[in-house]
């Protein structure tokens, strides 16, 4: 059990606003028990920042570790270095690979996410476009057939909480139909679609724009095409990788503004580059060579997910972008809590919730991270 903590003095923001002074009472189970003021011994956060653990629904891999291919240790390293950046819940992603291997892999990462380690799984491919494979493997690319989509959802026994997949293709709106069915998150991405063949998959129930504008065709004024349908209809929430690499400021500016605060996902699409460096890498079959922090594969030279870490992504939309920090803590936590079906749990600094929440400084770097009341990056202040 976690001892009780006290965390007063700090800017809190919560649902409905930013609270100067606030405080944070987290019980002895490492939840939130509420904000009210007591006698009990504080640690003074003044200067600083309080908000809720960062939710990322789209991540590969980091501190040199791949969730795709790697060992239990190796993912509960990527884990951890995401967790030390702020994110404390983070769906592990796959790419796209053989159907036996992404199944024996759903298993595995199924059991990780009973340990209460990841909050689930985002199979990414193998059901994408060969148009609009970025780093995905085109020799195991394949059509959205049901049945095939049904394996993969077997094998991770419940643990399936998102398919990217190309709705124009064979199968894919009654394989969009089925997950959301099943109550799993239906992304639309890696994907040729036009306008009119999107509105069709969101109507059978697709809820999520897998990284917007990227892997798919761009936006033209007599073919408006994915993103235009995406953007416009209420249902979706659009993922969007703030790197500055991924996506031109004025694109994002432009997405985050149309969709508004509650319908947009900060994501990472992080590889194991993340948080580790420069160098070559393996993006499942594929060999990557990360440069000035760019992942791109070494052949052809697409991009190949990012390095980002979600602090990274907080930090620029505040400071470059300008976007209130109560919107950026909607996209960072609370609507990717709110798609998992996790916001009873995490995603806000309310009361009963988890306390997972992230310490910030003025300039929007981490100081503190707490996950289920334990500090996995102590603030200086709290240091003995
Ligand atoms: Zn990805």
């Amino acid at each position: 059990m976690a001892p009780r903590k006290v965390l007063t003095g700090a800017r809190v923001v919560l649902p409905t606003g930013t609270v100067t002074d606030g405080r944070v009472i987290v019980d002895d189970t490492g939840r939130i028990a509420g904000h009210a003021a007591e006698g009990a011994p504080a640690l003074d956060l003044s200067g600083h920042w309080i908000v809720p653990g960062f939710v990322d629904i789209h991540n590969h891999g980091g501190g040199g570790a791949s969730f795709t291919s790697g060992t239990v240790d190796e993912v509960l390293t990527g884990v951890r270095t995401h967790r030390e950046h702020g994110t404390t819940t983070v769906v592990a992603s796959t790419v796209t690979g053989d159907m036996d291997f992404l199944a024996q892999r759903a298993g595995f990462l199924s059991e990780l996410t009973e340990q209460g380690e990841i909050a689930g799984i985002h199979f990414e491919g193998p059901f994408i476009s060969p148009c609009r494979k970025g780093a995905h493997s085109e020799e195991l690319l394949r059509d959205p057939d049901p049945a095939e989509v049904r394996k993969l959802l077997d094998a991770a026994r419940g643990a399936a909480r998102m398919v990217t997949l190309a709705p124009e293709m064979t199968g894919g709106i009654d394989s969009v139909r089925l997950l959301a069915e099943h109550g799993v998150i239906a992304a639309i991405g890696h994907t040729d679609a036009t306008y009119e063949q999107t509105v069709e998959a969101i109507d059978a129930g697709a809820t999520v724009a897998t990284h917007l504008f990227n892997a798919m065709p761009p936006l033209g004024h007599r073919e408006p095409g994915p993103i235009v349908a995406l953007l416009e209809d209420e249902r979706v929430t659009v993922e969007l990788i703030n790197d500055g690499t991924h996506l031109h400021r004025a694109a994002l500016e432009l997405a985050f503004h149309h969709a508004g605060p509650d319908r947009v996902a900060f994501i990472t699409d992080a590889m194991d580059a993340a948080g580790f460096g420069d160098g070559r890498y393996m993006l499942g079959p594929l060999e990557v060579e990360v440069k000035d922090s760019v992942a791109r594969l070494v052949e052809g030279g697409s991009i190949a997910g990012s390095t980002l870490t979600l602090d990274r992504a907080f930090k620029r939309a505040v400071t470059i972008d300008k976007i209130p920090v109560i919107d950026v803590v909607r996209a960072v936590s609370e609507n990717p809590a709110r798609l998992l079906g996790a916001y009873d749990r995490v995603g806000s600094l309310e009361a009963g919730k988890d306390a997972d929440l992230v310490v910030l400084d003025e300039a929007y770097d981490v100081k503190g991270v707490m996950r289920k009341g334990e500090w996995i990056v102590q603030p200086a202040a709290a240091r003995p």
